[in-house]
């Protein structure tokens, strides 16, 4: 994928040309729009070609489940996005995540992940890769000193996601990479949140970025999907593991993708300005306890924020005074916000977390991830943020 660059008229383009232009090698047809590729397999000229396609002595299409020219185009735009070498499609986030943790370690290794990663990561990462003698270790995200005593000989990958979700706190993606790279190990990052419109994990030092394309890459919440970008000899060993699993991303999936990261900068600079809007906003709410976004000059990781980051993203969360009565009287009491866990859509959703998204955790886990029963978590849309103020203020003025 690299070799379609150096001679590319894009080589070097910023990124909002690269989300639109990136990856479209233009068919006879003459097409603008990139064409879908809805077939599973692919015809040979005559059997010397199929021979040499299927030893690999020629590159060219042989089946979907390995390559796909609508997959492929979305794979060159969202490496060209996060600044790799090489990206690799899948049909889901956690697929992404998958994939990556079988395709890079074995029965024995150890893995430090941030503790308020999203939730099935935690469940993938104890459950089934445990099963397989994968160990893991769960840390604040913002504690350096926590990471670096619980590395061990056997840690062989660092994971985290900044900013968290649903409190915001920001992980220093420079000094975790330089530990992992004093110790040997690789650091991977879930930029769902921020997307490389906000935030370019390699040029901070990580190995490899995942994400779950469902959210801001699509934008609309229309299509599951994952991505893993990052240096070509680690991606082609998780591309490796995806041709023989299966995990691919439809070719459908990635036409969709495609539409989105053409306007994936312009959407994530209006969810970010929305976000700070409400942001404030909530902070003036007399029954608002406390609010949570890394845009807030009180946040304890706004500095850092503003180093490694573009803008803040979409997803706040506040305390009301009280506790599960009241939070859930404000979330009822809206009429235009989604009740949905779901994130990264044009559409405003509001979720507390504690009885969902966080619901399996115990007591201590909640409260020492700071999920209290007073929480609530907005993932803020493009809708007018006047409109979402209105329909927060209701419930917030009744309490
Ligand atoms: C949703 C999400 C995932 C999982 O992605 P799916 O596409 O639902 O499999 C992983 N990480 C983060 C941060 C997410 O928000």
């Amino acid at each position: 994928m690299t070799e379609q660059y150096d001679d590319d008229p894009l080589f070097g383009a910023a990124l909002d040309t690269l989300a639109i232009r990136a990856g479209h090698l233009r068919t006879a047809e003459g097409e603008h729009g990139e064409p879908l590729f809805l077939t599973s397999s692919y015809v040979f000229a005559n059997a010397a070609e199929a021979a040499a396609r299927f030893s690999g002595e020629q590159s060219g299409n042989v089946y979907s489940r390995y390559t796909n020219p609508t997959v492929r185009n979305f794979e060159v735009r969202i490496a060209a996005l996060e600044g790799a070498e090489q990206a690799v499609a899948t049909s889901s986030g956690m697929a992404a995540i998958l994939s990556t943790c079988i395709a890079l370690l074995k029965a024995g290794d150890h893995v430090l992940c941030s503790r308020d990663v999203f939730g099935t990561t935690t469940v993938l990462m104890e459950k089934y890769l445990g099963k397989f003698g994968v160990q893991s270790s769960f840390l604040p995200v913002t504690d350096l000193e926590q990471w670096r005593e619980a590395l061990r000989p056997e840690t062989k990958l660092l994971f985290l996601e900044t900013p968290s979700n649903p409190l915001c706190e920001i992980a220093d993606i420079k000094k975790l990479a330089a530990l992992a790279h004093e110790h040997g190990a690789l650091l991977v990052v879930d930029n769902c949140l921020c997307t490389p419109a906000l935030q370019q994990p390699l040029a901070l030092g990580a190995d490899l970025v995942v994400h779950s394309a469902t959210k801001y890459l699509d934008g609309q919440g229309r299509c599951l999907g994952g991505v893993v970008c990052g240096r070509s000899e680690l991606v082609n060993e998780v591309l490796a593991f995806i041709r023989s699993a299966g995990p691919t991303m439809s070719a459908f999936n990635a036409w969709v993708f495609l539409k989105g990261l053409e306007t994936l900068r312009l959407r994530m600079d209006a969810h970010s300005a929305n976000a700070m809007s409400l942001a404030l906003w909530l902070q003036q709410q007399p029954a608002v306890e406390k609010v949570f976004y890394a845009g807030l000059p009180d946040h304890p990781g706004h500095e850092l924020a503003t180093e490694q980051q573009r803008s803040f993203g979409g997803v706040l969360s506040f305390r009301v005074k009280g506790g599960r009565e009241q939070a859930w009287r404000v979330i009822d009491s809206t009429r235009i916000l989604s009740l949905t866990a779901n994130l990264g859509d044009a559409k405003t959703t509001i979720v507390h977390p504690a009885t969902t998204t966080h619901g399996r955790l115990s007591d201590e886990q909640k409260a020492a991830s700071g999920i209290t029963e007073n929480l609530i978590r907005i993932a803020v849309g493009l809708e007018d943020i006047e409109d979402i103020k209105a329909d927060l203020k209701r419930g917030l003025d009744s309490l």
